[in-house]
């Protein structure tokens, strides 16, 4: 009872409405702002000291999620399942099944995932030099142009590639679903064209010229778009 009392002595109760408050910020308010310069602060900071949590305002939310996690290395590849004692069959890359499945080489190195990539360079009218690993492809902002809309419209096609590869590698693992590198590129054109123009305040994107010559766009001014 005393130890009871001694609890409640510095508490004042009132008549306003209980409230729920956020300790994490100053302010007392939620926001996930203010969460994810905690997470920054953290934890990203002691694995890539200079890479901030990727956004890129012109894909949804799960897409800079998932390249989150790619930056980490916490994608469950068999190579990483088997790490962790996980019983497979095998490590094989199931979609070329002659290495193991190691997050580069499903990502980047495949000769099936890089034939997805060479179709992304075509499509752009890209050399197939272009970029030849992950550090290049996402922690960098490695580019070939030097407007801020054509990073971020070059940047979100990288990284919905990629989403997009992970993505169908499951369909292959979990749903029987056939490797098809020209669905898995129309995909790829039509779910940017969608999101990019939603995203984009004055709707500017036309799906022919996106079709056939997406690096128009990025020598576009952003204010044009209406993204920023
Ligand atoms: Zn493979």
């Amino acid at each position: 009872m005393s130890e009871l009392n001694n609890l409640l002595s510095s508490i004042n109760l009132s008549d306003n409405p209980d409230t729920w408050k956020w300790n994490l910020d100053n302010s007392g308010l939620f926001t996930t702002k203010s969460l994810s310069s905690i997470l920054d602060n953290l934890k990203l900071e002691t694995h890539t000291p200079t890479f901030k949590t990727p956004r890129n305002k012109l894909i949804p939310q799960k897409i800079n999620i998932f390249i989150w996690r790619v930056i980490l290395g916490r994608i469950p590849t068999r190579v990483e399942l088997d790490k962790r004692n996980i019983d497979l069959d095998t490590i094989l890359c199931p979609l070329c099944n002659s290495h193991v499945e190691s997050m580069e080489h499903i990502l980047f190195q495949c000769t099936v995932t890089e034939a997805t990539w060479n179709s992304i360079l075509a499509w752009w009218n890209l050399p197939t030099n272009t970029f030849s690993n992950l550090h290049d492809t996402t922690l960098t902002d490695q580019t070939f142009t030097t407007s801020t809309l054509g990073k971020y419209i070059w940047q979100a096609t990288k990284w919905t590639t990629i989403y997009m590869i992970w993505k169908n590698r499951n369909a292959k693992v979990f749903s029987k679903k056939d490797w098809c590198p020209a669905t898995i590129l129309s995909e790829i054109q039509a779910q940017t064209f969608s999101w990019f123009s939603k995203r984009s305040k004055k709707s500017s994107l036309e799906w022919h010229q996106w079709l056939i010559n997406p690096s128009f766009y990025t020598s576009l001014n952003i204010q044009r778009m209406g993204i920023g």
